[in-house]
């Protein structure tokens, strides 16, 4: 059976729309709660080495769903199709979640929602 992972992705920690949050404390409250299979946190999936780790995380068929919280959904689609299409990922297996200027519990909260949402 495929894994259901969680990315962080936080413009390089430098952006105002992330300072709000303590990414950890996310990361270790969804983990505490076994809400995924795997969890992750990385700078920039935008930049050209995002792509890069993007491509290596979803080949082969280990992943059913990706959730990465972030930025625009729609800008992470965009962003994203590349590296998706390029390993062969079903883009539609990616569920993007908008955190800027949130708080920790309310980014926690907004990914558990979509979780449930996707589960009923
Ligand atoms: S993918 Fe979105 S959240 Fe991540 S670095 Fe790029 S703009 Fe920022």
């Amino acid at each position: 059976m495929g894994k259901k992972g969680l990315l962080l992705c936080v413009c390089q920690g430098t952006c105002p729309s992330f300072q709000g949050m303590d990414i950890f404390e996310i990361l270790n409250s969804l983990r505490r709660e076994k809400v995924f299979d795997f969890v992750g946190l990385h700078p920039q999936l935008c930049a050209d080495d995002g792509d890069e780790f993007l491509k290596v995380l979803v080949a082969g068929e280990k992943i059913d769903e990706l959730y990465v919280a972030g930025c625009d959904i729609r800008m992470q689609q965009k962003m994203f199709r590349d590296a998706f299409e390029n390993a062969g990922f079903d883009r539609t297996r990616h569920f993007g979640i908008d955190i800027r200027n949130m708080k920790t519990e309310q980014v926690i909260d907004a990914i558990k929602k979509l979780i449930e949402e996707k589960s009923t």
